[in-house]
């Protein structure tokens, strides 16, 4: 019998794995897809450059997989946001420090400090605006400020919950992104593992000295430990069956955490239109969220654009068809920039939609108010020798990043550790 099955080959897997292959375990991976590293993925036929139709950025100089990316020899490209951030509040598109200066933003000057310190009883964004009286600008800033990494409405993300989970700490990071493309990281973990890929388990059954997989082709995978790394979205679906139950703990944990569309869209022109300068536009209104300019800086690389669209504005936009997306961009582009003609220069267009993605069922998770706590109830160690990564399952340093998945591995096997040396 196998020491452990890890359910995924995505980065917590691939890090849960090699840990526990490095200590001497048997361990084998079964990961639906054909191909690893899972909400990590780059997209290399799209135009004369890698970009990302997944994670996009390393966060911050001190973020934990630096050192694998640095031991791998991979490069990275550092992205000094402010200086090159514009925002668009709907007027024109301005340089964000000219954005701060405007009186009506002066408002919500303390307003991070404000969410940093906010206590019990936990409320929606939308009750902490109207409780602090943010108004126009300022209310345009607030909701950017917990909507722009959280896949949620006003009314969806609780205060508490965001704060637990680190996001306001991710928006002072200085981002970087792997030159090499981010699926280098996972391809660079995966080395030497035991990886069978095209596996989709379909239920799981858990025992206190064992547990044993089942596969959509009928065939049975006994160890003796799982570790489920199954993305929050896939656990919430029911595509998943557990024998016996999961503890009440554990399906109320799965009941409150929220699951939040995602869409990436690649847009690829025949020259740039936007400033040189700029490296992203962060947008109020309209249908995406923000815009990054994926090559800027980068003598020679491709005309290119990712939109990033989440929450409710990815909600609407999934019901589009790619041409629709298409138009609707173009347009939106044209709003910010007047004086271009985004269709006409447009060179290549996809779309990434991670919700109708069988194997993530969304994009990433946040916490709506009152269910702070839900993600340590989903990743303790009881339900025998099953056990539980990914990053949904961490909240620390901030849920649902590339570092956090890493982590997690990490964390789990070091808990399948103890459990087999000391036996059932
Ligand atoms: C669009 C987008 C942008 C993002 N941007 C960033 C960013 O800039 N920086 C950052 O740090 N993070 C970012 N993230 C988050 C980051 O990608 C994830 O948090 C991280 O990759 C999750 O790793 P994981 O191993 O926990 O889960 P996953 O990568 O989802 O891995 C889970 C694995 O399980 C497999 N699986 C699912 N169902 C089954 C089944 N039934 N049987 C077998 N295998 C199964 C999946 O195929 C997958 O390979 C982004 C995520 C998205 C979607």
């Amino acid at each position: 019998m196998l020491d452990v099955i890890v359910i995924g080959a995505g980065v917590s897997g691939l890090a849960a794995a090699r840990e526990l292959t490095r200590a001497g375990y048997s361990v084998a991976i079964l990961e639906a897809r054909d191909r690893i590293g899972g909400r990590v993925k780059t997209v290399d036929d799209f135009c004369d450059g890698l970009m990302e139709g997944g994670a996009e950025f390393v966060h911050g100089r001190n973020a934990a997989t630096m050192k694998e990316v640095q031991d791998a020899g991979l490069n990275l490209r550092g992205l000094p946001q402010m200086r090159r951030t514009a925002f668009n509040l709907g007027g024109a598109t301005r340089w964000l420090p000219l954005i701060c200066m405007h009186p009506e933003t002066w408002a919500c000057a303390g307003m991070r400090g404000k969410i940093a310190n906010a206590q019990p009883p936990d409320m929606s964004a939308r009750e902490f605006i109207e409780k602090h009286g943010y108004k126009g600008r300022a209310r345009q800033l607030t909701e950017m400020t917990f909507l722009q990494h959280l896949p949620g409405g006003v009314d969806d993300v609780g205060v508490l919950g965001m704060v637990d989970d680190g996001v306001l700490d991710l928006q002072t990071r200085y981002n970087h992104r792997i030159v090499e493309g981010y699926s280098s990281l996972p391809r660079a973990l995966a080395q030497g593992l035991d990886i069978q890929q095209g596996k989709i388990v379909k239920a799981v059954t858990w025992r206190c000295d064992s547990a044993r997989v089942r596969l959509e082709d009928g065939s049975d995978h006994e160890a003796r430990a799982v570790i489920s790394t199954l993305p929050i979205g896939v656990l919430k679906s029911g595509a998943v069956d557990f024998d016996p139950a999961l503890p009440s703990s554990k399906q109320k944990a799965l009941s409150q955490i929220e699951v939040g569309p995602i869409i990436k869209m690649l847009l690829h022109f025949k020259k740039n239109f936007w400033p040189n300068w700029m490296e992203m536009v962060a947008c109020a209104t309209g249908p995406v969220n923000l815009y990054w300019s994926v090559f800027r800086g980068v003598a020679g690389g491709p005309a290119a654009l990712c939109a990033y669209c989440i929450g409710p504005r990815a909600a609407k936009l999934a019901g589009e068809s790619d041409e629709s997306r298409m138009e609707i961009l173009s347009a939106d582009l044209k709003r910010l920039y007047p004086k271009a003609d985004p269709r006409r220069d447009l060179i290549n267009f996809r779309s990434i939609n991670w919700a109708e993605d069988p194997f993530a069922c969304g994009g990433y998770t946040y916490l709506p108010p009152g269910s702070r706590g839900a993600r340590e109830s989903l990743k303790a160690a009881d339900t025998g020798r099953l056990f539980w990564a990914g990053s949904g399952t961490e909240s620390r340093p901030v849920s649902e990043l590339v570092e956090t998945a890493y982590l997690s591995g990490l964390r789990v096997a070091d808990e399948v550790k103890a459990a087999l040396n000391n036996g059932p």
